[in-house]
């Protein structure tokens, strides 16, 4: 059950992923519903979605739409133009740091890109 659960947020934040540039309100609704999903299954957002959506607003956000990411020294910054609140990630003191890096070098290696 709690696979499923699991399986269904997934799919929520990659449906709201992709209908994000023509219909944000069904990505932010999307995101209502994975939240209500983790809270009902009392599970954690995934990590890979965690900072998709705001904490403060809980909107869903996409980085260069309605987000900026940054790297600081040691988390990641998300700023959220809905509400203008800003979240920071550590990601260098998780023990289980290994596929994180992996994540965080994708995300410098695309930014340098740009
Ligand atoms: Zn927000």
């Amino acid at each position: 059950m709690l696979k499923i659960a699991k399986e269904r947020i997934d799919i929520l934040f990659k449906l709201a992923d992709k209908e994000f540039s023509e219909h944000p309100e069904r990505s932010h609704r999307y995101v209502e519903i994975a939240r209500n999903i983790a809270t009902r299954y009392n599970i954690r957002m995934p990590r890979i979605w965690r900072r998709r959506f705001c904490k403060n607003c809980y909107l869903f956000l996409k980085p260069g739409y309605n987000s900026q990411v940054r790297l600081s020294k040691s988390c990641v910054v998300i700023r959220c133009f809905e509400c203008g609140s800003t979240m920071r990630v550590p990601y260098i003191k998780e023990k289980k740091g290994k596929r994180r890096e992996r994540i965080e070098s994708h995300i410098i290696k695309k930014r340098t890109d740009e």
